[in-house]
């Protein structure tokens, strides 16, 4: 398959893409009012251990743990602290949840305060507008403030406890949710307040490098960023990426073999210094678990599925090594 060929069956095949993929999980999930319900196969909790057996631990940098998704076939209001035991037993130390509007931001502080600890996970998040709602926000009474309001959510006092990074925020030309020109007004005033307050960023980018890296840029002397979801095929939009000291968070999509769904050859590029592991969960289920999945929403539990997809693909270290760097890199990156 040639590079050109990629990002045309991305854009067609692309993640982020709430609604229709949930959807089509659901349809599959959710068994008909008139039929029994089968018992379904457990998610799996494999942890990454060492040679000794020894669990290492691993942090998943980007889940909605209280995402809607996970309610309409789970235990409902109750689903977090489960799905805390699941990520705890597969070896996860921290989850930092990502904030996607003003009020997912404070919903994402919310679920820190109500479940930090438990089952001995650490939850952090970020706070910020994605790109999808950029159109949304600067149609709103919130235009002229919504940075204002951020950095005020950021200060409060859970904003300090918890909020690790500003984000996610970015451009997203893939799905039409949102003007281009909101998108990068919105991006920059997130920038802005990022430098300002001395936070790193949580980014995405999709199909948009170009006016990506021309906006970012600017601001990468003064603040860390990480490339959350990174799926662009370009090994030179890549390498652009990481020359000018940006960290790449690659999550379960790496590991879908369908053609076109993502290019593993760009994971041999990314030293392991600038690379941290998500899973975008109740998004992007990694295809590397073993059938029969069951459940198809993905949770923090599958991060080593991840992990072990990398280690595969690089072929010069092991999973262990891959977790082991990916979560010290992690911990400086957002300050755990
Ligand atoms: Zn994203």
């Amino acid at each position: 398959m040639t590079l050109r060929v990629i990002p045309r069956l991305l854009r067609l095949a692309m993640t982020d893409k709430p609604t229709l993929q949930v959807q089509n999980i659901s349809r599959k999930a959710i068994p008909a009012k008139s039929e029994t319900p089968k018992p379904l196969p457990p998610i799996p909790t494999v942890p990454i251990t060492s040679s000794t057996g020894q669990t290492i631990p691993l942090i998943d940098i980007g889940s909605q743990i209280s995402s809607k998704y996970y309610r309409p076939h789970r235990l409902r209001e109750n689903h977090i602290p489960t799905l805390l035991e699941r990520a705890s037993k597969a070896g996860l130390s921290h989850i930092i949840l990502t904030g996607t509007t003003h009020s997912e931001s404070v919903e994402a502080l919310e679920t820190c305060a109500a479940f930090d600890g438990t089952h001995s996970v650490t939850l952090r998040c970020t706070v910020g507008i994605h790109p999808h709602r950029a159109t949304s926000t600067m149609t709103s009474s919130y235009r002229n403030t919504f940075d204002a309001e951020l950095e005020k959510l950021i200060m409060s006092e859970k904003g300090k406890k918890y909020c690790v990074a500003l984000g996610e925020c970015g451009l997203d030309y893939d799905r039409k949710f949102s003007l281009h020109q909101h998108q990068k007004e919105v991006f920059q005033k997130q920038l802005r307040l990022a430098k300002k307050l001395g936070k790193p960023v949580f980014l995405h980018n999709r199909n948009a490098h170009d006016d990506f890296f021309t906006i970012l840029k600017p601001y990468l002397p003064d603040i860390k960023a990480v490339a959350h979801c990174h799926t662009d095929p370009s090994v030179q939009h890549l390498k652009q990426l990481l020359d000018a000291g940006v960290y790449i968070g690659l999550t379960g999509i790496i590991c879908d073999p369908r053609e076109g769904r993502f290019n593993t050859e760009i994971i041999k590029y990314i030293p392991l210094e600038r690379l941290m592991v998500e899973t975008d969960s109740p998004y992007l289920f990694p295809r590397n678990v073993p059938k029969p999945w069951g459940e198809r929403n993905c949770e923090p539990c599958l991060t080593s599925f991840v992990v072990k997809k990398i280690a595969e693909v690089r072929g010069d270290c092991n999973e262990e090594i891959v977790a082991r760097k990916t979560t010290q890199v992690a911990k400086a990156f957002f300050g755990l």
